[in-house]
């Protein structure tokens, strides 16, 4: 099988011919379909996080497929069933996090693509028990998205718990944010978008935001205030600038949910203000088995629309520098029928 594989941080993926791995307990083999490109990817490859994947290593957390074959004691999988296999690859299932509806923050988890080998290839394992079946009527390449850019963006709205009769920012309309604004207007919410390019500000118009700011040309605190300032913001936009600015257009009482992660982010949290105006700030990290099954139910039910752009994945360096330049309209897909 072919494979993207970061054998050096910031350096070029090179795409290599592997032997298929074998699903070992609990595991199935999958047939990749469709793998999306997060900007977490790119994190990886760069190794710009604090805890770094150890190369050489096969990027990827939007994968989906086929089930090929199916490890030992795995019963609720078919062979030929489409799974997607998202972040958390794997939780311990036992301790307090795990215990309480927050799996996300197991101590014990894998993440796909970072911890073991991911999406970015023909064949990938995944652990059955966190391989999320895709719903009959949503496509391959429709789920690579939503697995991790829809459940994340879904997830921190309820984090904020965003309702309808409150204003939510979206800052930065990418692959997360383009499925922001569709979730919170599904919350009921009215939306604002935050962007730095004129195509994105015109994609969030066309999803349903109420209203765009430039943060190029405009004041995106000042401008959010002035329309009575926000009750949710979510920090989707890879530049700490960017978090500060959203967190300054809060109304009072307001969320932050930091959901980016620029490389050595830091935001300067003003205690007075902060205090006075009883505001909030939290992160949020990807969502729960139970949440992407939620996502990819609104998607099946024709509630949500995923933009996406195909690629083969022998592509994969240019993508990357494609994402980073800006001029990918939302997300990128790799098609694994696509050949190349
Ligand atoms: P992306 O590159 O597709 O989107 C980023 C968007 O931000 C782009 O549209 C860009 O134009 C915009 N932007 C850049 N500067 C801006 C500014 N100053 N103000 C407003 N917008 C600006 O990236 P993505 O795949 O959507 O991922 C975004 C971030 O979220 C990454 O750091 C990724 O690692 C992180 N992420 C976090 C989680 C989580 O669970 N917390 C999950 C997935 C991704
Ligand atoms: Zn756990
Ligand atoms: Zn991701």
């Amino acid at each position: 099988m072919k494979a993207a594989v970061v054998r050096e941080f910031g350096k070029p993926l090179v795409i290599e011919d592997r032997p298929d791995p074998e699903p070992g307990p609990g595991q199935v083999l999958v047939a990749v379909e469709a793998s999306g490109l997060c900007h977490t990817d790119i994190h990886a490859a760069h190794g710009d996080w604090p805890v770094k994947p150890t190369p050489p290593f096969v990027p990827g957390h939007e994968g989906v497929g086929l089930v090929e074959k199916l490890g030992d004691g795995v019963t609720h999988l078919a062979v030929g069933q489409r799974v997607a296999v998202p972040w958390l690859g794997k939780a311990c299932g036992r301790c307090e996090h795990c215990r309480s509806g927050w799996e996300t923050l197991c101590e014990d988890q894998v993440n796909t693509g970072y911890g073991c080998d991911g999406g970015y290839a023909e064949k990938m394992l995944a652990w059955a028990d966190f391989a999320q079946p895709v719903p009959e009527g949503v496509s391959a390449l429709d789920a690579a998205p939503l697995t991790c850019a829809g459940v994340t963006t879904y997830k921190a709205l309820k984090v904020a718990e965003v309702g309808p009769a409150q204003l939510v920012a979206v800052s930065g309309v990418g692959g997360l944010g383009h499925l922001a604004v569709q979730y919170a207007k599904i919350a009921g919410a009215r939306v604002v978008a935050i962007d730095v390019t004129d195509d994105k500000l015109q994609l969030a118009r066309e999803l349903g935001a109420d209203l765009v700011i430039d943060a190029r040309t405009q004041d995106v605190g000042a401008e959010l205030k002035r329309h009575g300032g926000a009750h949710a913001a979510l920090a989707l936009a890879v530049n700490p600038a960017a978090f500060q600015a959203v967190n300054s257009g809060l109304r009072r009482g307001g969320k932050l949910v930091m959901v980016a992660l620029p490389a050595h982010g830091t935001l300067q949290v003003p205690i007075f203000d902060t205090v006075l105006n009883g505001t909030s700030v939290i992160g949020s990290i990807v969502g729960t088995r139970q949440d992407l099954a939620e996502v990819f139910q609104l998607h099946a039910e024709g509630r949500t629309k995923v933009i996406r752009e195909t690629r083969p994945l022998a592509a994969v360096n240019d993508c990357i520098d494609e994402v980073l330049g800006g001029q990918v309209k939302a997300r990128i897909v790799f098609d694994l029928n696509a050949g190349g």
